[in-house]
């Protein structure tokens, strides 16, 4: 099967309305703008984009304080999806120093239809601990309204922690990572199975791990992203397209029918 015959939906993006939300180190290089997103990643055949906006606190000319950041990454994701329309999948932002506002964010953008939480990215907004009890009580809040969380993977014992008290949320970690982090993330995905791991970042560029994970975990919990504009769409999409040791099946779940399933399984249609 060639490239055109395939779904490609990524998972994992961070979409910008302007060039502050914007985190490509090679903006000069690049001529990026909104609506030009969506003609970077047609040119790798992705049909559809999710994730969350990140807002660099350095971005802002006063002191603001981590919530105000955190609901401007908000704010942004709404508009950005707004602008480019069913394209695009926002992910919203939380914080553990914040737990009540963080709830009402979630109830808020619940109710205009947000079903996923993340990409959270903690050490851009000042947090580091994904087993700490402020965290806690926001995935149970989660959980709750039955949504996606999306994560930066870190912190490999802390993972395992929130996994363990948190058996039902539906937890996407991102970055396979190098040997030892990928295999951590195997264990932590046979701990619980409503845990995925989402291709973008470290891993993908070693031979054989796609096909390793497949023949660990299954195929039904890898899931694709290329974590754009900070990194490339088009090595993602090789990455999976190319792949010998994978059968045109296996393409189709991670290019977008495990994507798919996920996202209904909370009531989304995307
Ligand atoms: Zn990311």
């Amino acid at each position: 099967m060639n490239i055109k015959d395939f779904e490609i939906i990524d998972f994992h993006t961070h979409p910008f309305s302007d060039r502050a939300e914007n985190i490509c180190s090679h903006i000069e290089n690049c001529d990026m703008s909104e609506e030009n997103i969506v003609r970077d990643m047609k040119a790798a055949e992705v049909s559809k984009i999710c994730g969350s906006v990140i807002v660099r606190k350095c971005n802002f000319s006063e002191e603001k304080s981590q919530w105000e950041v955190v609901e401007a990454c908000n704010r942004s994701a709404m508009k950005v999806s707004a602008d480019l329309g069913g394209y695009y999948v926002p992910g919203i932002m939380v914080h553990p120093d914040y737990v009540g506002e963080s709830i009402d964010a979630v109830d808020r953008f619940y109710a205009k239809g947000v079903r996923l939480v993340g990409e959270l990215v903690p050490y851009m907004h000042g947090w580091n601990d994904y087993s700490c009890e402020g965290f806690s009580k926001i995935l149970d809040h989660i959980t709750e309204k039955n949504m996606i969380v999306s994560l930066h993977s870190m912190g490999e014992d802390q993972m395992d922690e929130m996994v363990k008290r948190h058996p039902d949320t539906k937890f996407v970690f991102a970055h396979p990572g190098e040997y030892g982090e990928f295999c951590r993330h195997m264990k932590r995905l046979k701990m619980s199975e409503n845990c995925y791991l989402d291709v973008s970042g470290y891993g993908i560029f070693r031979h054989g791990m796609l096909r390793h994970a497949i023949d660990e975990v299954g195929i039904d919990r890898i899931i694709f992203g290329s974590d754009y504009p900070t990194c490339n769409p088009y090595m993602y999409v090789g990455g999976v397209l190319l792949d010998p040791l994978l059968t045109d099946s296996e393409k189709a779940a991670i290019f977008s029918g495990n994507i798919r399933r996920l996202f209904a399984s909370v009531g989304l249609d995307i």
